[in-house]
């Protein structure tokens, strides 16, 4: 091979690519599986439901079987009108993303640029900061609310809404928020998007959407008919446990739907994943189920935490944020060489803390026998 490295490369790509960095997503578990028995590791590091999908989820698989010759339907035409039917929108309001995170990408690809930039909350999720760089667009990260706040570290929609200049084009919020598991409440998101000016377009990440059961809280689904600047994304990786198939949907005015199926690949959503998002869409009772098992054991296992004398963060979410303090990086390599694996946060600027995904109850036991280990 000649010598060249990454860096020529880099050299060679457009000037928003040169000083990208790839989304971590977390330890290597393929190669971490190697290294213990079958079924020995408590991975809990990438908010996987260990609830799993629905039932149903199997028979469609095995339905798409037989038709894997064929392409998948570029429209996602039954998936659509099964998602159109639940959230009570048109179909022409869905765009159907292989993940929600391709979807927040293309956001960025599709509206932001050199003279668009991009407002984010400090400890937003990781994708909206690489989502900017990747358009080459201006990223200004607001100030998220203070640690001694109700919702420690979370958005504060003020200094969101303050941060929003003249060549703002788009704005990322999550809510509830991947890693501090914080969310905010209906009036509060109202408020904040009536300072908002029509050009700028606002997306609400609802990836746990499903997860939440605090009074104030409210989708902004309903919202989307009224506003035509706010686009609401979902996915099927959490709550309804299919992050291995990739399917997510954003919801938002039929016009931009329009343009972004401009840029959609149009079979980004392969057959199985159309198939079995169909499926789990149709099951609620096993939907609400998964939901009931993960609001039971988070609530237990952040109980159990703090009686540990850690600080851990409010959630809504399938995952609690925890403080370690300075032996953090220590306790982590600890518990993953005892084979339960966390996601570490230093790439947040949370590196005193821990992401902990709940699991169910032989995982959170093994990991709270472990964490007494490592904290011996
Ligand atoms: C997990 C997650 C997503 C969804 O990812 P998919 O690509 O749909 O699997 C989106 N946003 C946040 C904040 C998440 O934590």
């Amino acid at each position: 091979m000649p010598a060249v490295d990454e860096a020529f490369f880099a050299g060679l790509a457009q000037p928003a690519i040169r000083g990208l960095k790839a989304y971590d997503p977390g330890h290597d578990l393929v190669a971490l599986r190697r290294g213990f028995a079958p079924d020995v590791l408590v991975e809990l590091g990438s908010n996987e439901n260990p609830h799993g999908p629905s039932p149903r989820v199997r028979e469609a698989l095995l339905a798409v079987a037989g038709e894997l010759h064929r392409y998948p339907d570029p429209r996602g035409g039954d998936l659509k009108r099964a998602l159109a039917a639940k959230h009570g929108v048109a179909e022409p309001q869905l765009l159907l993303g292989n993940g929600s995170h391709e979807l927040l990408m293309q956001f960025g690809q599709a509206f932001a640029g050199p003279d668009a930039g991009i407002v984010m909350s400090q400890f937003g999720f990781a994708v909206y900061a690489i989502a900017a760089m990747a358009a080459g667009a201006p990223l200004v990260q607001a100030p998220c609310l203070p640690r001694d706040h109700p919702m420690p570290r979370g958005h504060d929609l003020d200094a969101i809404a303050a941060a929003i200049g003249p060549d703002t084009r788009l704005v990322y919020v999550a809510n509830p928020n991947n890693p501090t598991g914080t969310w905010f409440g209906a009036e509060a998101f109202a408020a904040f998007l009536a300072r908002v000016p029509r050009e700028v377009l606002v997306v609400v990440d609802e990836a746990y959407a499903e997860f939440v059961d605090a009074p104030e809280y409210a989708s902004a689904l309903p919202l989307v008919a009224a506003h035509p600047n706010l686009i609401v994304t979902r996915t099927f990786s959490k709550a309804y446990a299919l992050a291995g198939l990739r399917a997510g949907f954003a919801v938002a005015h039929p016009g931009l739907v329009a343009v972004m199926e401009r840029l959609r690949e149009s079979f980004n959503l392969n057959m199985a994943a159309l198939a079995c998002a169909e499926a789990a869409l149709g099951d609620e009772a096993h939907l609400h189920d998964g939901i009931r098992f993960n609001r039971e054991r988070r609530e237990a296992l952040a109980d159990a935490l703090r009686h540990r004398g850690v600080f851990v963060f409010p959630s809504q979410t399938n995952f609690l944020l925890v403080e370690f303090g300075e032996a953090t990086d220590a306790i982590e390599a600890r518990l993953r060489a005892a084979g339960v694996v966390l996601r570490p946060m230093g790439g947040y600027g949370l590196g005193d803390c821990l992401r902990i995904t709940v699991g169910d109850d032989d995982e959170n036991a093994r990991l709270l026998q472990a964490l007494d280990g490592a904290r011996a």
